[in-house]
């Protein structure tokens, strides 16, 4: 039994089935064009997702930015180093989100 790629969802599935275990996509009796419509819907559903978050890293990094703005916390204090932490979080997690979006572009050009 071998291993191949779901068409639809990517995903290791036995090249004897004909149902992907995964995404029930019907690999057997599936044609070209389906396939390619499938991965074209898959693609823009993880961007939608992908840019979603990115809108929350940002809120993030707003969040932990306005807490230490405005809610002036002396360096040190718990407050201080949540607002920080929040802060970074939410700007590592929006750069994680463009790097995807941008493999992504490129794999589908
Ligand atoms: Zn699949």
């Amino acid at each position: 039994m071998a291993l191949t790629d779901c068409p639809a969802c990517g995903k290791k599935i036995s090249d004897k089935s004909s149902v992907c275990p995964h995404c029930d996509f019907g690999v057997g009796d599936a044609s070209a064009e389906d396939i390619l419509r499938k991965q074209n819907l898959q693609r823009y559903k993880k961007k939608q997702s992908i840019q979603n978050q990115s809108l929350m890293a940002v809120l993030l990094f707003v969040t932990g930015f306005g807490l230490l703005y405005w809610g002036r916390p002396a360096p040190g204090d718990t407050q201080f180093n949540i607002a920080i932490l929040t802060a970074i979080v939410g700007f590592m997690w929006y750069v994680v989100n463009r790097v995807r979006l941008v493999i992504i572009k490129r794999f589908s050009s």
